[in-house]
């Protein structure tokens, strides 16, 4: 039998190339200029009104892991990191390569991975 629980909405921020280059498809608040990776009805720090607006395509990473358990389309190692967009939000984007990168190291954000996951890549 068929569920009937709707699908799940993929909290993950929308990445797409412009001229070859890629940026996170996010918002902006209108009034205080707040961020933001993910659609909203309105700004989650002031409850003002949000905009379109466009991040990236450089950031710096704010903390890493790498993860040692593998789950379904994701072979361990695999490493995932926090990134600052710069003059953006913080996203989780996964890494290339089975290393941690340490704070502070700048990166820029690739093509998505399988499935629409956020990727960077070392600049
Ligand atoms: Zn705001």
């Amino acid at each position: 039998m068929p569920s009937t629980e709707p699908a799940p909405v993929d909290p993950r921020p929308r990445v797409s190339p412009v001229d070859g280059v890629f940026g996170v498809d996010g918002y902006r608040c209108a009034a205080c200029a707040y961020p933001v990776a993910i659609a909203v009805a309105v700004c989650p720090s002031c409850q003002g009104p949000v905009e379109p607006a466009r991040f990236g395509p450089d950031g710096t990473v704010w903390s890493s892991t790498v993860l040692r358990i593998p789950v379904p389309g994701r072979p361990a190692p695999y490493v995932v990191a926090y990134v600052d967009l710069h003059g953006g939000p913080r996203v989780l984007a996964h890494v290339g390569g089975d290393r941690h990168l340490p704070v502070g190291t700048p990166v820029r954000l690739t093509a998505p991975g399988p499935g629409g996951d956020v990727t960077v890549s070392t600049r």
